[in-house]
């Protein structure tokens, strides 16, 4: 390929171009591979899960309100360097369009006006609850929420692991 290869040390706009371009040369055979087919379907139905049972345990509602009145506080700039470039071509696979600049200077790089811009996170950020959430929220609430995102982190790992199969 034509442009830099990248590693996880690199800056986030090289892994978003690596991604990119990889996905534009090969895109369509992993869309033709039945492995990554049903992984991306399960991860879709998995996230889903994970998101409604946010709302229902009233997370999204607190994480709503934190973001208006007090800008949040757990999405910080740099967050963004955890992120490998096969996550980024996991989200261009779910039809993610990625970022091509930061939006709030103090930030994570995925960090939209109205929250995450990814649909495939990492999982520090898929596991993260702040003091405010683990104070507020019902720990069989919070278990049951555990359980779903174990199923959107398994998946993930499984997913990482077919492109890596494929790409050797
Ligand atoms: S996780 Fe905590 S700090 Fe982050 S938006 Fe939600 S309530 Fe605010
Ligand atoms: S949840 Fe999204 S916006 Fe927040 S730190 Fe993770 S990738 Fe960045």
């Amino acid at each position: 390929m034509n442009i830099k290869r990248v590693t996880l040390k690199s800056p986030i706009e090289e892994k978003i171009a690596w991604a990119e371009e990889y996905y534009r040369r090969f895109g369509v055979q992993f869309h033709k591979d039945r492995s990554i087919v049903d992984l991306l379907n399960k991860l879709k139905k998995a996230i889903h899960a994970s998101h409604s049972e946010m709302t229902v345990a009233g997370i999204a509602r607190i994480c709503r309100e934190c973001e208006q009145d007090e800008g949040g506080s757990c999405c910080g700039a740099g967050l963004e360097n955890r992120y490998d470039w096969e996550i980024l071509l996991i989200n261009l696979l779910l039809d993610v369009n990625l970022p091509q600049k930061r939006h709030d200077p103090e930030g994570c790089y995925f960090l939209g006006k109205t929250g995450c811009l990814l649909q495939a996170r990492h999982v520090i950020c898929i596991n993260y609850v702040c003091k405010k959430i683990n104070d507020l929220i019902d720990p069989r609430k919070l278990n049951t929420l555990r359980e779903k995102e174990g199923e959107e982190v398994n998946t993930l790992f499984l997913l990482h692991e077919r492109i890596k199969k494929m790409r050797s």
